[in-house]
């Protein structure tokens, strides 16, 4: 039987009544059995991938390894990986190299925090360094803005993310790829969201830079890659410099048991992404239909463009978002991205598609994956229509007659 992690990081089998439905891979997925035994066998050796000695060796040798199969995923040499401590760092270090060629930063309104927040902070204090494009109603990105921006502005890099984390919506980069490349931009994806759930091949997508985190499709939390294509007009700018690992492009001691298990992931993920893309997008759409049939007044983000398999992002107008998810304990979902959850600010995301604070403040993201079974979507579904059905009477009776 197939089985989903409980709280806490422990799995437990879904026919459990206590246990929680997690919902939340786009948070975080649960490590994949392969690379869970790849990662811990890999702690069990001791070796500096650097040291010269056998066990030294031998580190570098699972290094290797692991590159080679992360390479395999994406369909890129090796060479051009450069392992970082996940997709933030990717993306830092992605527009720090790019931005010292000189020329503006071009991104959209719908990027994660760790592309929009980095480009506002490397150019801050220029305002004109940076063109943030706009997105329509479904997420669409504003193409005729970017045709704008390259035909008037010097462009050191376009930055667009392949996949939304919180709607899930595609972007179809090779265009924007094409004319960016057209007007001498580099350009450079955050996959983060994409890889591991999509195919991908670097071959076809003319990009220069690609971002991706090993967590989010079954390797451990704090490990991830920078694809930095060979030949990319990139100025030489690592962001943490020291002992000239990774070829120079970061420093520091490689963490040799995430990369052994982010290795083991991608292979585990390739090996299944044909049948997994259909599974988890029936598992999505069976889900979406239930709650639309039985929640009757909810709308789901970007549902008229090509979306993630396993993302839905549905808005319930007028019925705060964390009271729903208090009402549904046993799911564990988010109510927006789970890094800006915390913070009291709606979703940039949302807002940026034109949903009105309410709206964003009443939107929850339920998120699958590869270890999500039907029995947990039935159970998800049951537990969101009580959910909503239980706040929505706590809040007519306290509305009154
Ligand atoms: N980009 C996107 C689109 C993401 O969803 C995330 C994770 N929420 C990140 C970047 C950051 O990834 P990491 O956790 O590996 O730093």
């Amino acid at each position: 039987m197939e089985r989903s992690p409980g709280i806490g990081g422990k799995v437990a089998s879904s026919r459990d009544a206590a246990e929680v439905v997690y919902l939340d891979y786009n948070a975080t997925a649960p490590m994949r059995p392969e690379a869970l035994k790849a990662t811990v066998s890999a702690m069990h050796s001791v070796g500096n991938a650097s040291s010269m000695h056998h066990p030294g060796r031998d580190a570098a040798t699972r290094v290797d390894h692991a590159r080679r199969q992360v390479a395999e995923l994406l369909n890129c040499s090796p060479g051009e990986l450069v392992f970082t401590s996940g997709a933030t760092e990717a993306n830092n270090l992605a527009l720090h190299a790019a931005y010292g060629r000189g020329g503006c930063l071009v991104t959209s309104a719908v990027e994660h925090p760790a592309v929009l927040e980095t480009a506002r902070s490397l150019t801050a204090g220029d305002p004109d360094a940076l063109v943030v494009l706009s997105v329509d109603a479904d997420g669409a990105l504003d193409l005729d803005g970017l045709a704008t921006t390259l035909g008037s502005r010097d462009v050191a890099l376009v930055s667009i993310m392949l996949a939304n984390n919180e709607t899930g919506v595609l972007v179809d980069l090779r265009p924007i790829a094409e004319a960016a490349h057209a007007a001498g931009a580099l350009v450079h994806t955050d996959a983060t969201q994409y890889v591991g759930r999509l195919p991908l091949d670097l071959n076809e997508l003319d990009v220069d830079l690609l971002s991706l985190s090993g967590h989010k499709f079954g390797a451990p939390q704090g490990v991830g890659a920078l694809f930095v294509r060979r030949g990319a007009a990139l100025p030489y700018r690592p962001l943490l410099v020291g002992g000239g690992h990774e070829r120079g492009w970061r420093a520091g001691t490689l963490n040799v048991a995430g990369i052994v298990g982010l290795g083991a992931a991608a292979e585990a993920a390739y090996k299944n992404l044909d049948h997994e893309v259909v599974r988890i997008g029936e598992l999505r759409d069976r889900l979406e239909t239930s709650l639309l049939v039985r929640v009757g007044d909810c709308e789901i983000n970007g549902r008229r463009l090509a979306r993630l398999p396993g993302v839905t992002s549905i808005t319930f107008p007028g019925l705060p978002a964390d009271a729903v998810l208090a009402a549904m304990p046993h799911v564990a979902a988010s109510d927006g991205s789970a890094c800006s959850s915390g913070a009291p600010s709606p979703s940039h995301v949302l807002l940026a598609m034109g949903r009105s604070r309410e709206d964003a403040d009443s939107t929850i993201r339920l998120s699958l994956g590869h270890a999500t079974t039907e029995q947990d979507i039935e159970r998800a579904a049951e537990a969101v229509v009580a959910g909503v059905q239980h706040v929505r009477t706590i809040l007519a009776a306290t509305d009154g007659p």
